[in-house]
């Protein structure tokens, strides 16, 4: 008898079948094998077979073995009910798949939060061919360890058999279980049909099954209120038939709904409706509500030849020139996207331009193309192959990088092949849906004719998603796939808050919803028209509102939308995206113009570099760190490298304002001790009397909670604050602003945060030291009433947020403001907070 063994499907601990908490998996009824609680996201197949069925809900799947062991791997409990929400299948019935290869991606945390369990279970069903099955203990990982062996006996072919004539034929039987015949139900029937010695087999429709195989049951599809049939021969087929068709009718111990008919209807009735059939369901990616019509885009897909160019080298030389032109190109859209929104965007592209260096993905292009192939289809190959992998990866941050390689793969085809990719022409109002939209295609859209992006695949730390954000274009990503069967033009309205795309809204509601954007509209016109006015409470209190920038363009435009000056510069600008370091006068000239920018009299906070392990210079060697956010990061990469980074930026600094109208400030950044500002502040004085250089104040950012709540005593020495609530919250909650679980969780509302801001404003106000913020929350033009109430004297807000946070604290009073403040410093949680929060000024 051969010995057969299955790989871990998913990392995790092994877990006894009979401790599952559902009585079907714990008898065996489905098959017997193994159970595991994951650690990770991804099914990967145990062995080599053939996918011969994907559960329409995609929480469980079969690979039928090359020796004929069907293997049922059904993810968590009751996660039917999901319908499919936190699955993505990676395969398709009849694929053929090798051991390890991804088959099914799933989303712990909503399957946490809609199902009973997680527990993960893999099990034979066709268990008259395994026998001594011996599970592993412990942690095993997926794809690695071998999770089940058992001895395998060739199976007989059922369906093999020659019916006779004594066929015992049932009564249809309309299938009352609510979620049809899914896994669970599928087991006790077949369980049930074991027990009769007699052949049993179960119809609907013209398609019959093995009813003794839960597999076989399953691939029928059978849904809630589908008429079914049994048929049996052998010596007890009538009790067989009577039997089952009577536990059919009775629900096989799942939850019935009502079908209209226990036997054979009259007319087969309709399956109950989805609850929701017109809304579909993904993750909100980039905020902000859109009406507009669907556009379906597809990934061109660019023709190779096998025939080379000519001999081996022109061949390298044409693939070394698409290289090179790739590379180009995608320099200029670093330059491009740096200047339209940002340069921590833009960077994306500069990671690409890395993955065309990558000798992964070029060695076999060279091994081929010397061997006298042509580039083409081995690049094609080999780009797609990564992309494929990296993509069924259970790490998000991983797996959107496969988007990047299929982007740069396709950017390198295209220009080896001479293709130009055509670009849709989009009508005004167009949803983009789409599988998935690469970085250079979101890059260079049309903000003013794309109304949102609707992708079924990505995750919301996507390139593609990071640039939406930036473009305020709303986007929903990992949406239900209904999506893409949409006709052209169909309406849509898209809410990127949420996560969510409602199909088939009546008029009325359409209209309803287009007026609301309308009226947003509308008060963003006036708050713009208003922009310039100075920001006075209605009990007249006065708030600067500053705003935060990034380039010199951002100056600009910021002053344009009515800030008052600048909160933060942030000046990693200047040193990113070089080879060499900045020289001091390349960057006084340029405080220099971003002074002018700012103009007579209004503040200039140049904060100095702001880089760490996490983002490191190619010019500043730093040792990759196991925690970069608590590592060398902010003022103490400064004092680390005084001469390299932190005295030429504070000569640079002087010498701007020696000669600058604005008032312009010194900020250091990731201050967490009074050492480290005194250290800095220290070499700051000894460079100003070096230049004979005026006296610009200094102050720091509260970004460190020990800061916070020490203010009283920082107040004494600083000039000024700036809560950087962005790295105040992380550092507060211990959870990483970036990763891609827990920063939805990064609240800046947590009362525990706001406790923090308070602490700093009253440790400060008792020097007479001012304090702004410049973190994410002084953008949020409804957070306004509670940092005004908390004693915040300014806000320095991203540029597209200035106007309306200046409108905000017009419509406030600060008494008010004061009493709501205390009351959230008291609140629960953060959403209890935003609930007290004002609503924004209709
Ligand atoms: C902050 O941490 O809130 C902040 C403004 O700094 P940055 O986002 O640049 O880290
Ligand atoms: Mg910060």
């Amino acid at each position: 008898m051969p010995s057969s063994q299955l790989r871990a499907p998913v990392s995790g601990v092994m877990t006894p079948l009979e401790e599952v908490p559902d009585e079907v998996f714990a008898s065996k009824m489905v098959g017997d094998g193994v159970s595991i609680d994951p650690t990770d996201e991804v099914v990967l197949a145990p062995c080599g077979g053939t996918v011969t069925l994907v559960h329409p809900a995609h929480h469980a799947l079969t690979v039928t073995s090359t020796e004929g062991a069907e293997i049922i791997i059904h993810v968590g409990l009751d996660t039917i009910e999901l319908k499919g929400d936190g699955f993505t299948p990676l395969v398709k019935e009849g694929d053929r798949v090798e051991t390890g290869q991804p088959l099914l991606r799933f989303d712990q945390e909503r399957i946490i939060a809609g199902a009973s369990s997680l527990l993960t279970q893999m099990v034979i069903a066709n268990m008259d061919i395994a026998h001594n099955l011996t599970p592993a203990v412990g942690l095993v990982r997926a794809g690695q360890d071998v999770a089940l062996s058992f001895d395998l006996t060739r199976p007989s072919s059922d369906d093999s058999q020659v019916r006779p004539d004594d066929v015992v034929e049932g009564e249809p039987v309309v299938v009352p279980c609510a979620t049809g015949l899914h896994a669970r139900p599928a087991a006790v029937l077949a369980d049930k049909a074991r027990s009769f010695s007699s052949q049993v087999r179960l119809h609907r429709g013209d398609r019959e099954v093995n009813a003794k195989s839960v597999t076989a049951v399953m691939t029928l599809d059978v849904g809630h209120g589908d008429r079914v049939r049994l048929s049996a021969w052998g010596p007890d087929a009538e009790a067989a038939v009577a039997t089952l068709t009577a536990a059919i009718r009775d629900g096989l111990g799942e939850t019935v709904v009502a079908t209209g008919t226990g036997t054979a209807p009259e007319a087969v009735p309709t399956p109950e409706p989805d609850p929701e059939p017109d809304l579909l369901r993904g993750v909100g990616a980039s905020p902000g509500l859109a009406v507009g019509i669907a556009v379906p885009l597809t990934a061109p897909d660019i023709p190779v030849t096998d025939v080379p160019s000519g001999p081996p080298e022109q061949e390298w030389d044409a693939f070394q020139a698409a290289l090179e032109r790739a590379r180009r190109q995608l320099a200029e859209l670093e330059t491009a996207t740096a200047a339209k929104v940002g340069i921590y965007q833009a960077d994306i592209f500069g990671a690409q331009r890395q993955i065309l260096d990558d000798p992964e993905l070029t060695e076999p292009v060279e091994a081929a193309v010397r061997s006298g192939a042509a580039a083409g289809p081995v690049w094609k190959d080999t780009y797609q192959q990564h992309a494929d992998a990296l993509s069924a990866m259970a790490n998000p941050l991983l797996a959107a990088r496969g988007s990047d390689i299929r982007d740069v793969g396709l950017r390198v085809l295209a220009e080896l092949t001479g293709t130009i990719p055509a670009r849709a022409e989009l009508p005004a109002g167009a949803v983009l849906v789409s599988r998935d939209l690469t970085a250079s295609d979101t890059a260079v859209l049309d903000a003013e004719r794309v109304a949102a992006i609707v992708l079924t695949e990505g995750g919301a730390t996507s390139h593609s998603s990071i640039l939406a954000q930036s473009l305020g274009i709303p986007a929903v990503v990992g949406c239900d796939p209904r999506v893409l069967d949409l006709a052209e033009g169909s309406e849509l309205v898209v809410d990127g808050d949420d996560g969510t795309v409602r199909i088939d809204v009546p008029a009325e509601e359409l209209a309803e919803v287009r007026s609301r954007l309308e009226r947003d509209a509308e008060r963003r016109r006036r708050n713009l028209a208003a922009a310039h006015q100075p920001a006075v409470t209605r009990d007249g209190h006065r708030v600067e509102v500053v705003c935060n920038i990034g380039s010199l363009d951002d100056v600009r435009r910021g002053m344009a939308e009515g800030a008052e000056g600048v909160g933060l510069l942030r000046s990693e600008f200047v040193f990113m995206n070089r080879v060499t370091a900045p020289t001091e006068q390349e960057q006084a000239e340029l405080y220099r113009s971003v002074a002018d920018l700012v103009g007579e009299g209004n503040r200039l906070i140049i904060r100095t570099l702001d880089v760490g392990g996490d983002k490191p210079l190619p010019y500043l060697p730093m040792a990759a760190e196991d925690n970069p956010f608590l590592g060398q990061r902010g003022i103490r990469v400064g004092l680390e490298h005084q001469e390299k980074v932190l005295r030429p930026q504070l000569r640079a600094i002087l010498q701007a304002a020696r000669t600058s109208r604005a008032a312009i400030h010194v900020m250091f950044p990731m201050i967490s001790t009074l050492a480290e500002f005194r250290g800095a502040k220290a070499i700051l004085e000894e460079e100003r009397v070096r230049l004979d250089a005026p006296v610009v104040p200094v102050g720091i950012m509260v970004e460190v909670p020990a800061v916070a709540m020490m203010a009283e005593q920082f107040a004494r020495e600083v000039d000024f604050f700036s809560i950087g609530t962005n790295d105040l919250t992380q550092y507060t909650m211990a959870m990483d602003r970036g990763h891609p679980k827990l920063a939805p969780r990064v609240d800046a509302l947590n009362p525990g945060v706001l406790a923090l801001i308070r602490s700093t404003v009253q440790g400060a106000h008792a020097h007479g030291t001012w304090v702004g913020v410049c973190g994410a929350l002084a953008s949020d033009p409804r957070a306004a009433a509670i940092l005004l109430g908390l004693g915040v004297d300014e806000l320095s807000a991203v540029i597209s947020a200035v106007a309306d946070v200046k409108a905000a604290v017009r419509d406030l009073d600060l008494s008010r403001a004061t009493e709501l403040a205390e009351r959230a410093v008291r609140s629960e949680d953060a959403s209890a907070v935003r609930d007290l929060l004002p609503p924004i000024n209709a």
